[in-house]
């Protein structure tokens, strides 16, 4: 999740609709028929069949009911519909690739793959769309995706505050093969709006009580295993040196936020935080107040619970009529690298 990014994106749109309403008058005299481009219903039918997409999006809608994402600022659900090519059914069995975000490479892979469908975690569509051309990057893609009759679905806060979903994963793997030493576990922001009986009480991020303390060590080697064995991740630590993580003992609580977690973070009072990325001065703050905190890029704290939960949930739901599969392309724009080792 990524609030503080996408709050940004909101003030700049906000800013868009007020510049757009100043100009409003260039274009209010003008017939709506010479705006609209004329219609070519020829290729495309409107008959409404149920297709593999329809399936998947109806699956994921069960899953991670999108009650749960947090529509104040968020985009979700399906984004791109799928444009009826043929009148007749297809019958055959449909693919579903899963994505943390949708690039260029991840729709080559869509393509390559015949999917149907992309289910990508990160909303693909956040602003509102004046015009749909290949000049922007991500349009581009849509635009591709629409001539290849590509849909895409994109949960995004549905997954982080379902239960059973990414902020939950993130609280299993920190333990690894140990669940008992969990001996609570609550969530960090309630969701407040009226919400059916069955999902009260569910929101976003978690915190984990450990029911021993257990040293950071542990819970980091815990943390990489889950990530995929991630070998690199940044440790903020309320010593003077990173050396001191050896000797960082006793964490009985730790409170975690995929994503950008920062402001989900900022008022905890767990020893440890774990986030996908948390800027400057709010990880020195939460050091000068003797936390720890652990960052490890952004995609790279939700990207695998696609393989570890999101593939088998959708497998199980959706039977013999499809197959699951993960993006091999996909991965965080950002890595670590050793300028020492550069020619
Ligand atoms: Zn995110």
């Amino acid at each position: 999740m990524s609030l503080r990014y996408y709050r940004n994106l909101i003030t700049a749109s906000q800013r868009a609709c007020r510049l757009a309403s100043s100009q409003r008058p260039l274009f209010s005299s003008i017939p709506i028929h010479c705006i609209l481009p004329r219609l070519q219903p020829r290729a495309i039918s409107t008959m409404t069949t149920s297709s593999f997409a329809d399936t998947v999006v109806s699956a994921m809608r069960t899953l991670f009911p999108e009650v749960l994402a947090d529509k104040a600022w968020d985009n979700t659900g399906l984004l791109l519909g799928q444009a009826q090519l043929s009148a007749t059914k297809d019958d055959t069995p449909g693919t579903v690739l899963l994505t943390n975000d949708l690039t260029a490479a991840v729709v080559d892979e869509a393509i390559r793959e015949k999917a149907s469908i992309i289910v990508s975690y990160h909303p693909v569509i956040f602003r509102a769309l004046k015009s749909l051309t290949a000049q922007d990057p991500m349009q581009a893609q849509l635009l591709r995706l629409i001539a290849s009759g590509i849909a895409v679905y994109c949960p995004h806060t549905a997954v982080d505050a379902a239960n059973g979903g990414l902020n939950d994963w993130l609280c299993d793997i920190l333990v690894g093969d140990q669940p008992d030493l969990v001996a609570g576990r609550s969530v960090i922001e309630p969701i407040t709006r009226t919400l059916p009986s069955e999902l009260q009480g569910l929101g976003y991020g978690r915190k984990v009580q450990l029911n021993k303390p257990t040293s950071l060590a542990v819970l980091l080697k815990n943390l990489s295993a889950g990530l995929g064995n991630q070998r690199y991740m940044s440790v903020a630590v309320p010593q003077d040196s990173v050396a001191d993580v050896n000797r960082t003992q006793s964490i009985s609580s730790v409170a975690v936020c995929a994503g950008s977690g920062a402001d989900m973070l900022k008022d905890s009072d767990a020893q440890l935080l774990v986030t996908g990325e948390m800027s400057h001065h709010y990880a020195l703050r939460h050091v000068q107040l003797g936390q720890t905190v652990v960052t490890v890029f952004h995609s790279n704290s939700e990207r695998q619970y696609l393989t570890q939960r999101m593939k088998p949930m959708l497998e199980k739901a959706l039977g013999s009529s499809g197959k699951v599969i993960v993006s091999t392309t996909d991965r965080d724009p950002f890595e670590v690298i050793d300028v020492s080792k550069l020619a």
